[in-house]
């Protein structure tokens, strides 16, 4: 899960990053307390959680309370990157003399982490990367040992941070660390971290990532969940305890265990070029012992996406044998239908393995006329392809 730059803030704070305090405010109103409670030049930026908000004109100084009131105005609301501004961060303005750079994330390639800085900061670090790669010093930092206070110095020495910040920075990378690892994050990153004309300094920006894996043992994850900018449809799957991702095509996918449902992607992509490039619509994965009331809560979020023209039910019998998950697929009609949400999109259903030529039976015996049963996957997924394209 990715934080809003408020809760990144406040995680620095807990672990002795040094932050400005601020106020989250949803209302413009509500900015006039927050700035006359600073009693000074305050910043009002836009909390969304993606970067470039300084572009986007997501974030704005003002000198007076009024003046506060009305930046909140123009922000709230404005589309960010797709991203709609509903609430905006009120701090005190720090006078900025430099801007600096960075970050710990997971190198899972180099399975350890991944120390970055640089003193070129403030600006997209993304840029700097590409036509200065020199500015920016990259330091592995090994996993059990962390970010020592000998690895600090040698990331702030990389970056050739100047002597008047060298103990500051040394120390608020120390900290950061203990950000990304009691808080189990995957990314901090601090973007400007930045020096005050009188030398002191400071993360006037934070980024970071939770691991969702490890969501049980942080303390503060559920009150820092946001639902807002989540799709409804995940959202509804999550309610349900499903393993379902949202992809971009037409086809809906249902299948038991994780790797078949992958290969089932592949061949669903692969089928559907013949048709113009028809795509797979989503994951989900109902898990090995799959029951009728899962079976129909899968079809329930799959055929509610309005992008699915067709789906595919891909069973590979082990557990749960097919006989049982050719019921399910049948009762889940028929429960859908008395919900008053009956099915109207075409279900191509392979089932093999346990028990298949019950399964099959069921199905074909069911007199369900949009489901449709095809022997093998590559087949099926021909079918499922065409279907979707209205062919
Ligand atoms: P981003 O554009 O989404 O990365 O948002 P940032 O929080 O990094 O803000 C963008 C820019 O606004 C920074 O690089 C700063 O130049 C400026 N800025 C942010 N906070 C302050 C502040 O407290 N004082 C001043 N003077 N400028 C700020
Ligand atoms: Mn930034």
């Amino acid at each position: 899960m990715d934080l809003y730059e408020y809760q990144a803030k406040e995680l620095f704070a807990r672990h002795g990053v040094p932050v400005v305090p601020g106020h989250v405010v949803t209302n413009a109103d509500d900015a006039i307390a927050a700035a006359e409670s600073i009693g000074n030049t305050v910043v009002v930026k836009a909390q969304v959680k993606t970067g470039g908000r300084g572009k986007a004109g997501g974030v704005k100084l003002a000198t007076t309370p009024q003046e506060a009131r009305d930046r909140a105005n123009d922000i709230l609301g404005l589309d960010i990157k797709g991203h709609t501004v509903r609430k905006v961060l009120v701090t005190e303005a720090a006078d900025i003399a430099d801007e600096y750079y960075v970050s710990f994330l997971l190198d899972r390639t180099n399975r350890s982490f991944l120390a970055m800085a640089s003193v070129e900061g403030g600006m997209e670090i993304e840029e700097v990367a590409v036509t200065k790669p020199e500015a920016l010093a990259k330091i592995s930092v090994d996993a059990i040992e962390g970010c020592t206070p000998e690895k600090a110095a040698e990331i702030v020495d990389a970056a050739k941070f100047p002597a008047e910040v060298r103990d500051q920075v040394i120390s608020i990378l120390q900290s950061l660390w203990q950000v990304l690892v009691k808080e189990d994050a995957t990314l901090v990153e601090v973007n400007p971290l930045a020096k005050t004309p009188d030398d002191r300094v400071l993360a006037l920006d934070g980024k970071v990532s939770l691991d969702d894996n490890a969501a049980y043992r942080i303390s503060s994850y559920d009150d820092m969940v946001d639902n807002s900018e989540t799709d409804p449809i995940e959202l509804r799957a999550k309610e349900f305890d499903l393993n379902y991702v949202k992809l971009q095509g037409e086809v809906g996918i249902i299948g038991n265990g994780a790797g078949l449902v992958m290969s089932t992607l592949d061949v669903v992509a692969y089928a559907g070029e013949e048709f113009g490039g028809v795509k797979p619509a989503n994951f989900l994965d109902i898990g090995g012992g799959a029951s009728a009331q899962v079976m129909a809560n899968g079809l329930d979020i799959v055929l509610g996406d309005p992008e699915v023209k067709a789906v595919f039910v891909n069973v590979f019998g082990g557990i749960t044998a097919c006989d049982a998950v050719a019921n399910g697929i049948v009762q889940a009609v028929a429960m859908l239908a008395e919900r008053g949400e009956p099915v109207t999109k075409p279900i191509v259903c392979r089932i093999d393995g346990n028990n298949a030529a019950e399964g099959r039976r069921i199905l074909d015996e069911s007199g369900i006329a949009l489901i449709e049963r095809v022997e093998t996957m590559d087949d099926a997924a021909r079918r499922v392809a065409q279907l979707a394209a209205g062919k």
